[in-house]
């Protein structure tokens, strides 16, 4: 098993040079630099990030795994290759940009492999494996490590493309979740190396359901948690592209907003508070939204600051609080 697990990591770290090869010094490996190159990504940072190329052939991943005296088995089982039901072998990122995604020790475990035509799905991950658990891997994590420990802080994006672009902006403590589920492992990692967390998800509707989902994981640890709220249909990558590097550090700068001011300016949204049924909703919407946080302090902190925005007495909110009920941290 030890063996097993040792081989898989071999294979990882070869798999990845080798695409990062591909993409930096072959023609085979042309389009995918090309659409790099053309979303705005500079040689230093695809190289920091050690991103590739899988070659759009059937088996050229299969048949270099297997010159090199790889088990076949092992490597589908490492989720690098797929195997047909014909028993056949078969590359599983062919013709996609590939994205490494380390541990947190920079050990290559997985990857994510982005199409680069019309090719469905958009995203391809690395399913959980031995080596590779979604819920506990950031991406970029190990680029982010030193500033993160430096500067005690970290931005949490929704993509690769996202840490990519950020990083190159001169912010490297920058880390994505893979694709959906920020979990509570994530949450307790960042935790033990940084103080406050900066939450930066896509500025649609799925990217604010899913800040409020993460926010609530991060505040059950004494972290100072902020929200950077981004233009509707816009995520990181495209607000620096459009805006430039300049732009977005004022952003980051002057627009991050608390947590419950983000949690205020969401649910506030399409109400008018002038009305006062529409406010009452409103009120309880934002007590329900604070009764969902784990931490006591927390809560207590978040009513008195919503008592005073409204002048109503601390009592009467806390009387129309929906019951806490979580363990306390
Ligand atoms: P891009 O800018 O390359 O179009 P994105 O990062 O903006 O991609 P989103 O649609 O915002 O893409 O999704 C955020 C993240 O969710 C992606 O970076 C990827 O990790 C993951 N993801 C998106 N679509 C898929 C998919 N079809 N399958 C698996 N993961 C996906
Ligand atoms: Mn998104
Ligand atoms: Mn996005
Ligand atoms: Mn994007």
């Amino acid at each position: 098993d030890q063996q097993i697990r040792k081989q898989m990591r071999d294979a990882h770290r070869v798999v990845a040079e080798l695409y990062h090869e591909v993409l930096m010094k072959t023609e085979a490996g042309d389009v995918g630099l090309t659409y790099l190159t053309n979303r705005g990504l500079h040689e230093e940072t695809i190289a920091a990030y050690k991103i590739g190329y899988a070659p759009d052939q059937r088996r050229f991943t299969v048949d270099s795994l297997e010159r090199r005296g790889f088990d076949l088995e092992v490597m589908v089982e490492a989720g690098l290759i797929s195997k047909s039901r014909a028993g056949e072998y078969f590359d599983r990122f062919e013709g996609r940009v590939v994205f490494p995604i380390a541990d947190r020790d920079g050990t290559i475990v997985g990857f994510s492999g982005r199409s680069i035509d019309e090719r469905n799905p958009k995203y391809v991950n690395t399913s959980d494996t031995p080596l590779f658990n979604k819920s506990e891997l950031l991406f970029g994590f190990p680029q982010a490590r030193a500033t993160m420990r430096k500067q005690k802080r970290v931005f949490l994006v929704e993509g690769n493309v996202d840490v990519l672009q950020v990083a190159q902006a001169g912010t490297k403590e920058v880390v994505a979740s893979l694709g959906t589920a920020f979990s509570s492992g994530h949450a307790r990692a960042l935790a033990r190396m940084v103080d406050e967390v900066i939450v930066c998800y896509d500025g649609d509707h799925a990217g604010q359901e899913a800040t409020l989902k993460v926010v609530r994981l991060l505040e059950t640890y004494p972290l100072d948690v902020q929200v950077l709220l981004l233009p509707e249909k816009t995520d990181p990558d495209d607000y620096i592209r459009t805006n430039g590097t300049e732009q977005w550090q004022r952003f980051v700068d002057s627009e991050r907003l608390s947590v419950l001011d983000f949690m205020n300016r969401t649910l506030r949204r399409g109400k008018n508070l002038n009305r006062e049924g529409e406010r009452i909703r409103f009120i309880e919407s934002m007590l329900e939204e604070i009764s969902k946080s784990d931490n006591s302090i927390r809560r207590d902190l978040y009513v008195k600051k919503l008592a005073d925005e409204f002048e109503i007495p601390v009592n009467t909110l806390l009387s129309r609080m929906p019951a806490t009920g979580k363990k306390e941290q």
